[in-house]
């Protein structure tokens, strides 16, 4: 998407910047994050793909998703790497890619609970620190603008009616084709199998915003410095043209004059 002409005048700031995005779930972060991404010339990281992955291999490894202990341990023999793709990135988990793996309602639901546990949240904000230390991103989240990058110049939280996020995650879902396995052998991943109907997402997407809100460990909240942006009666271009100029005029008071 073309954006309006940006009021920047130097490109250093804004190549090192990091730009957090938090969000409840279906708010349109992902998509937001990749325009902003293409727009500035960032890379584009989604934590969310880091803890399904990690989700998708408790699932594997029949895990039980309660155990905070045996995820702990599980987490130190595991490795995530995300690598730049041409809408989304590709996620390695272990050297594999899983990437069309991690859309299924069960890693879903899966990612939604193994991260309540502070031993899992901690190493991976370790490794998402790690992953934007130098700068020049765009991260999404739940927890950027509070905990992974508190210092980000730019925060928006991003937020809309839950209603309007499920409809959004239903109309997505059927795009995508649904549901998809989470083993190689068991199909590929466009395997087509069990719609997710609209009141189950609309059940799946409040039960995740609940336990994102209300856990212990790094609840998910607007930082006190983040733009909050409603993007309820917005169309996505108009939330992205949005969240451009927020951006843009927020690296612009960053400039030496
Ligand atoms: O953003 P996405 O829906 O892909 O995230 C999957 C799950 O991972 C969320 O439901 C949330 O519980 C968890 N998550 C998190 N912290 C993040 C990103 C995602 O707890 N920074």
């Amino acid at each position: 998407m073309s954006g309006a002409a940006s009021p920047i005048r130097s490109t250093e700031p804004v190549r090192n910047t990091i730009v957090a995005i938090d969000g409840p779930a279906g708010a349109g972060k992902s998509t937001l994050a990749r325009h902003l991404a293409r727009h500035f010339g960032l890379l584009n990281l989604e934590t969310g793909a880091m803890y399904r992955a990690f989700a998708l291999k408790a699932l594997r490894a029949a895990i039980p998703l309660d155990d905070g202990r045996a995820l702990e341990r599980l987490s130190a023999e595991t490795t995530i790497r995300l690598e730049p793709g041409e809408e989304e990135n590709r996620v390695l988990l272990d050297g594999e890619d899983v990437t069309g793996f991690l859309r299924n309602p069960a890693v879903t639901d899966a990612a939604s609970r193994v991260s309540i546990f502070p031993g899992v949240r901690a190493w991976m904000v370790g490794l998402q620190q790690k992953l934007g230390a130098r700068g020049g991103i765009v991260m999404e989240g739940r927890d950027i603008g509070t905990v992974v990058f508190p210092q980000a110049p730019v925060k928006i939280f991003l937020d809309a009616a839950p209603e309007v996020r499920s409809q959004r995650r239903f109309e997505q879902l059927g795009q995508s084709g649904r549901a998809h396995a989470i083993e190689p052998q068991t199909g590929a991943p466009g395997d087509r199998s069990s719609p997710l109907e609209r009141e189950e997402i609309l059940r799946e997407l409040h039960a995740r915003d609940e336990r994102d809100r209300n856990r212990a460990d790094s609840p998910l909240r607007p930082a006190p410095d983040a733009v909050l942006l409603d993007s309820t009666g917005m169309t996505l271009e108009e939330a992205v043209r949005a969240a451009i100029a927020i951006v843009a005029a927020k690296l612009a008071s960053l400039q030496p004059f």
